[in-house]
């Protein structure tokens, strides 16, 4: 029986973040374990309530009632086994999900700070490490049937495990030189490091998944090769395709760049520097690009905007900027405009804004400015308004509002378009809808039959829990689809949505 006055006892408090002057000369975790005692405290805030909207606000279904009472009372073991009865990855997302079960977890109605949900997830996470390690599931004998996942991001990891738990043949075929995805080269360490990936990747090859990097399908592998191969395919290809803004004047200068080019390329070097190996952040084709030094603008007010100011920070930038088009969100919920359960717009502050760096709001880029050869040397910005005319947004600048920041490094975070357009769409006969993602009939097969797809390359880019959980809602489609015996656990459809207010 859980404690039903615990949240009375005790105020919700998370560890302490590492001290920025620390933290921001290596590339560790911010956030350091927060240790036993601290960590059951905070799951009695429990009230293990009669209908735990906790759990329409995850998209996994996480028994986190369940999991917390486990944790309050020490039993470690049993948490262990009850978060991964609806989880493949808790490390991944106790680390890295913006938590809406938080945000409809039942206290906050009465006016209480919610649970420390996803922190309670991650120090389950590391405790199953901790206590024995991630070993794998005795896997069923084989169906004779195989599978391949293209792309090994979240969702391809997740319907992975999935199938090969249930005794299929998987194959995860990724064109990068690692697996992982977005989780790999695009998420900085100081959130996520890399072993944690590595470590249940190990899981799943013992449970018998085979791995193939650098093979980009479509190109090196068409779609029929790979038909012939496998009885069924599950795209997983994520949303990767940047948006840009080649309407305002200047961004063909030097030093203007796409955020995701500068992150991977810092991470690459961090990943070199853990197997000794000697980098330097380059693009692609060889040029350098690294913060060291500069002044940075980064354009966005998002996920990816934060990774690259934490970043920019760590690199030695000499400043950073970080432009929103939108103004300041409100410090807490604006229960009119987005009730409880729903997901708040408030302002987020990330643990890279304690890093430093000046967000600036309600501005636009009017101009790169070149500095006589080709380099962009500032940025020129207008105070503006934003409007939703007729569905279109308005942006419009206010009259001698105009100003320049100083930039020798420009990152432009300003979302994502969908799935990128490649030789692999075609071939499988799929195509990009208006937003630029692919759909899924309701059994998540696309308009290939055979042909299924998941995770952001579905939804669009949006999160890591909403990934897994579609990973493995196609892993079980794909499961029937193949004949298995049984069901597999679906924690959604592809028409889900999160929570809104009706
Ligand atoms: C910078 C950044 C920070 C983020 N931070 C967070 C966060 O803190 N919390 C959170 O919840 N979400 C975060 N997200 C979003 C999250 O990372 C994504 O929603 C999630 O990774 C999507 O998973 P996925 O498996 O669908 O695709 P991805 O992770 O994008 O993986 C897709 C994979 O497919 C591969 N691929 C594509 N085409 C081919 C091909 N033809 N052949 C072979 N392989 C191919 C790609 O190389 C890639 O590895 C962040 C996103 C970005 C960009
Ligand atoms: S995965 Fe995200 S939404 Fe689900 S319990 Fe964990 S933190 Fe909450």
């Amino acid at each position: 029986m859980p404690d039903p006055n615990g949240f009375l006892r005790y105020d919700r408090r998370l560890p302490a973040r590492r001290p920025v002057a620390v933290r921001i000369s290596d590339w560790r975790e911010v956030y350091p374990p927060a240790g036993e005692e601290l960590i059951r405290e905070q799951a009695t805030r429990c009230m293990d309530c009669g209908i735990p909207f906790c759990h329409d606000g995850c998209p996994l279904g996480n028994r986190i009632p369940d999991w917390n009472d486990l944790v309050r009372t020490g039993t470690w073991d049993a948490a262990v086994e009850s978060l991964h009865a609806t989880n493949n990855f808790p490390e991944f997302t106790g680390r890295l999900c913006p938590a809406p079960c938080e945000a409809a977890c039942v206290l906050g109605l009465g006016g209480q700070q919610p649970v420390t949900i996803k922190q309670v997830e991650v120090e389950i996470a590391d405790a199953a490490v901790a206590r024995g390690g991630l070993n794998p599931r005795p896997v069923p004998a084989s169906t004779g049937r195989s599978v391949a996942v293209v792309g090994s991001g979240p969702a391809g990891l997740a319907a992975a495990q999935q199938l090969a738990r249930a005794g299929h043949a998987v194959t995860v075929y990724e064109r990068d030189d690692a697996i992982g995805g977005l989780l790999r080269y695009g998420i900085p360490d100081f959130k996520l490091e890399k072993q944690h990936i590595d470590r249940r990747l190990a899981q799943l090859a013992a449970e018998g998944v085979q791995f193939r990097t650098g093979v980009d399908v479509g190109v090196d592998v068409t779609a029929e090769e790979l038909r012939s191969r496998h009885d069924a395919v599950l795209l997983a290809c994520g949303a990767l395709q940047g948006r840009d803004t080649p309407e305002t004047p200047g961004r063909q200068l030097r030093g203007v760049h796409q955020a995701m080019t500068h992150l991977v390329a810092a991470n690459r070097v961090v990943a070199a520097a853990g197997d000794g190996r000697p980098a330097q952040a380059v693009l692609p084709d060889g040029t350098p690009i690294d913060a060291a030094g500069k002044h940075v603008v980064i354009i966005g007010g998002g996920d990816t905007a934060a990774d690259c100011l934490g970043v920019a920070h760590r690199q030695g930038a000499a400043g950073v900027h970080q432009l929103d088009l939108y103004p300041e969100p409100p410090h807490g919920r604006d229960a009119e405009r987005d009730p409880w359960p729903t997901w708040p717009w408030v302002l987020r502050n990330y643990p890279a804004h304690e890093e430093g760096g000046e967000r600036v709001f309600a501005v636009a880029v009017q101009e790169f400015v070149d500095d006589g050869t080709g380099q962009v040397k500032g940025v020129r910005i207008a105070e503006v308004t934003v409007e939703r005319r007729d569905g279109r947004r308005i942006v419009t600048a206010l009259p001698g509002s105009e100003r320049e920041l100083p930039a020798d490094l420009v990152l432009l975070a300003i979302g994502f378009e969908g799935t990128e357009e490649q030789p692999l769409l075609a071939q499988f006969g799929v195509v990009r809808n208006a937003r630029g993602a692919v759909d899924a009939r309701p059994d998540w097969q696309t308009d290939a039959d055979g042909v299924f797809v998941a995770g952001d390359m579905h939804r669009g880019a949006s999160l890591i829990v909403w990934a897994i959980a579609e990973g493995r809602a196609a892993a079980a489609a794909i499961h029937s689809y193949l004949g298995g015996v049984g069901s597999l656990p679906a924690p959604v459809d592809p028409a889900r949505q999160p929570l809104a207010a009706r």
